[in-house]
């Protein structure tokens, strides 16, 4: 085995960068395997093409002989591009994306063939979908699951295979994917933010959640990678002593990209620009063969299928260039992990962002109001959108020793905490001219002006206000960014329009003016929120102890975070904005739960076999050299050898020691893990997973890693950090 480790350095290091010529102009290509709207104009009937932006932009249904036109114009154009074949193309809730190919190909009889589409085939579709995780919805009520065209997401080609969208439902209507309560969500927050709209603008019609994620991820050598069979089967690694280089010299971070990465990425980006995926940014971060890409942020729902859709790409491509990404959180301790920063926004029909400010008084008192609504629905539901981000790999970031931790707190800046703290001392009831006057022109009115040299930035909040949005930086880099989308448009929907029945109340029965509900209700909302409003420094115990005194929740585990998910508050939240229904909040819990269980499981098994058949073998070995030589010193030297051989007999015991540790703590973690999964509860499971299982890892740990600073490094198997993290 440890031939393997050598052989993947030598490939690695005789690789070339391959070379990627980009003949066009982005610009030109951009989009040119989407059906968008300039291509549905080119292929579709005008009618046809009506009925589907309709659809797209308010939302309405689709008539089924529309949607034979439809799909006759989509795979004509389809089939002019070369495609062969068409997939509904959905997000299950493994994490994956997934999809299930069929040819346009059909027989006529007598021998003869056409290529054949229909409206049935394009809205609907059946996979054999028994084995996608579905907490005991499909057993409960039908066998099978489908999928159905989502429009408000274009359909693209991928290679030979036209890609559409879609949601993925049980037969009753449960959502059995990620995309579908991100929909409803979607749809909650836009009428919550239509009707506060209108005290500030009658024209609005539609609110658009933006997003716009920055992935970060793990370039490795594809050689390197197989050599190590933790990354391969759990994409992280379980051992490996820290290489004495590691990233404190800070020398990747925004360094030149190496020049097999930047192939990478021109290739990727090419892929992107034909997928209509506005990728913009890109640079190395923090860690040796950290990167990050970003692209221009869209609306919400084409926003996750472009990150999902990245994802995939990203995998495909690393394959032409001989690396594999690495999408966990935290695949070498020591090192820094990674995030997939969520920024997010609401913006109007009318071409407003709600969340920036604006140039009047006016707009910046509609900002004023999204701004404080989405503090206050942070505050009342902080848990829940830490629930939103668990996952057994981002437990690994959350909570332990890295930013931002597993306390959600809301950054926001001196200048808006000043404008806060004024706001707070408003006059309760019905305000004077005088104060009104004094609040438009120095406080609502100086909004723009501070706002330009907002430069304070704080890069350690989980929840940061950045000048015309909020980036919710705690999302873990493997997530699909549809579970905290949905989340957080959730939470929002739900407190605009608490929001908006307080404000009329004060309006209709206290006779107030509209501003002066509006500061009134504000005012109320800026004291209720002030626990989670926090400027300092996430890290460490000052904050924790902080944080428990304000009542802040600290999940430190995904099994603790993730049990706010039915809490009846959460199922009463979802379930009143028609997100999730009980089932489906309940279906939900239960996945993510198993899932957890079954990430630990897997990781502890394959520990424990590295640990016994390669860690101690390995060791074992070497200590046999050692014992060879303080043999051969005796048989020179006789009597005196005890004195030349003194080292070696001390190595020769202290490989005995770790091997010893070794070896009773594998076999105290699987004794641990069977009892875990006697366990029936699941909650009970994940819990023993966590407290009793987990620490065994970096027991065994330790000892792999001390024998890795002892044994020759000619035998030993696993490939190390410093050459999985600087050959490239
Ligand atoms: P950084 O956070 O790295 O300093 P920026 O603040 O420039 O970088 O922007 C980061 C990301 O925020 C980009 O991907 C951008 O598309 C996204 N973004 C900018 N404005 C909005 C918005 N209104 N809604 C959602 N995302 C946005
Ligand atoms: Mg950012």
């Amino acid at each position: 085995m440890a031939i393997l480790r050598f052989h993947a350095l030598k490939q690695t290091l005789e690789r070339v960068p391959i070379y990627i010529e980009e003949k066009e102009r982005r610009s030109s290509i951009f989009g040119s395997n989407v059906f968008n709207e300039s291509t549905m104009r080119q292929y579709l009937t005008k009618s046809a093409f009506t009925e589907v932006m309709d659809a797209v932009l308010k939302g309405t249904k689709i008539d089924r002989l529309v949607a034979d036109h439809i799909s006759t114009g989509m795979k004509e154009w389809a089939i002019s591009k070369g495609a062969t074949h068409y997939t509904h193309w959905f997000q299950p809730l493994t994490g994956a994306t997934a999809e299930k190919h069929d040819a346009f190909f059909d027989t006529i009889g007598e021998g003869a063939a056409i290529e054949k589409f229909g409206g049935g085939e394009l809205v609907q579709q059946e996979p054999d979908a028994s084995s996608f995780p579905n907490g005991g919805i499909r057993n409960m009520f039908e066998a099978r699951g489908y999928t159905a065209w989502d429009p408000t997401s274009p359909a693209f080609i991928y290679g030979t295979t036209l890609c559409i969208p879609t949601v993925f439902v049980s037969y009753t209507g449960e959502a059995l994917d990620y995309k579908t309560p991100l929909l409803r969500a979607l749809q909650a927050v836009d009428s919550a933010a239509v009707a506060v709209c209108k005290y500030f603008d009658k024209n609005v019609k539609k609110v658009n959640a933006s997003l716009g994620w920055e992935q970060e991820y793990f370039l490795i050598d594809k050689a390197l990678v197989a050599s190590r069979p933790d990354i391969v089967a759990t994409g992280r690694t379980l051992l490996g002593h820290s290489s004495a280089k590691g990233q404190q010299l800070d020398d990747h971070y925004f360094g030149t990209i190496p020049n097999r990465a930047m192939s990478f990425m021109r290739d990727l980006e090419h892929e992107c620009m034909l997928l209509g995926i506005p990728a913009k940014t890109r640079h190395n971060e923090v860690a040796p063969n950290q990167f990050e890409l970003a692209p221009i942020f869209e609306e919400a729902n084409l926003a996750v299928d472009h990150n999902s859709l990245l994802m995939d790409l990203m995998h495909k491509i690393a394959e032409r260039h001989h690396f594999k990404v690495l999408f966990h959180e935290k695949p070498f301790a020591g090192v820094n992990g990674s995030g997939k920063h969520n920024n997010w926004s609401l913006s109007t029909d009318t071409g407003v962002n709600l969340l920036a400010p604006g140039k009047t008084p006016m707009s910046n008192l509609q900002f004023l109001t999204f701004f404080i609504n989405t503090i206050k629905a942070v505050n009342d539901n902080e848990e829940l959108l830490r629930a939103a981000i668990a996952s057994a790999s981002n437990d690994h970031r959350l909570g332990a020793n890295e930013a931002p931790p597993a306390i959600i707190s809301v950054f926001i800046g001196d200048q808006l905490t000043k404008v806060l703290s004024e706001l707070k001392n408003v006059t309760s009831g019905k305000l004077s001219p005088e104060e009104k006057t004094e609040l438009k022109l120095n406080v609502v009115g100086k909004i723009p002006e501070i706002m330009l040299d907002n430069t304070d930035r704080n890069r350690t909040s989980p929840f940061a206000f950045t000048g015309n949005k909020f980036e919710f930086r705690a999302v873990g880099s493997k997530a699909n960014c549809a579970n905290p989308m949905t989340v957080l448009n959730s939470i929002v929907a739900r407190q605009l329009i608490d929001f908006k029945s307080e404000v009329d109340v004060l309006i209709e029965k206290k006779e107030m003016k509209k501003d002066d509900a509006v500061f009134n209700v504000l005012r109320e909302y800026i004291k209720k929120s002030k626990n989670i409003l926090f400027e300092g420094n996430g890290y460490g115990d000052a904050w924790e102890k902080e944080a428990k005194k304000r009542g802040l929740s600290n999940n430190k585990s995904t099994p603790e975070a993730l049990k706010v998910r039915v809490s009846k508050k959460v199922i009463d939240l979802f379930d009143g904005l028609g997100v999730m229904n009980r089932v489906e909040s309940e279906a939900r819990y239960e996945i993510e739960m198993d899932e957890y269980v079954h990430r630990i499981e897997l990781e502890g098994r394959v520990l424990s076999d590295i640990a016994k058949s390669r860690i101690v073998p390995t060791a074992v070995r070497y200590q046999n050299v050692l014992i060879e030589n303080v043999k051969g010193l005796k048989d020179i030297y006789g009597a005196s050898f005890k004195k030349m051989a003194k080292e070696q007999l001390l190595l020769i015991e202290d490989i005995s020691k770790h091997i010893e540790a070794i070896n009773s703590n594998v076999t105290k973690m699987t004794e641990e893990r069977r009892s875990a999964n006697q366990e029936e509860d699941v909650e009970k499971k994940a819990l023993a997973y966590f407290y009793k299982v987990i620490p065994m890892f970096s027991e065994i740990r330790c000892h792999c890693d001390k024998l890795e600073l002892l044994v020759d490094d000619e035998l030993w198997p696993l490939t190390k950090y410093r050459e999985l993290l600087f050959t490239n």
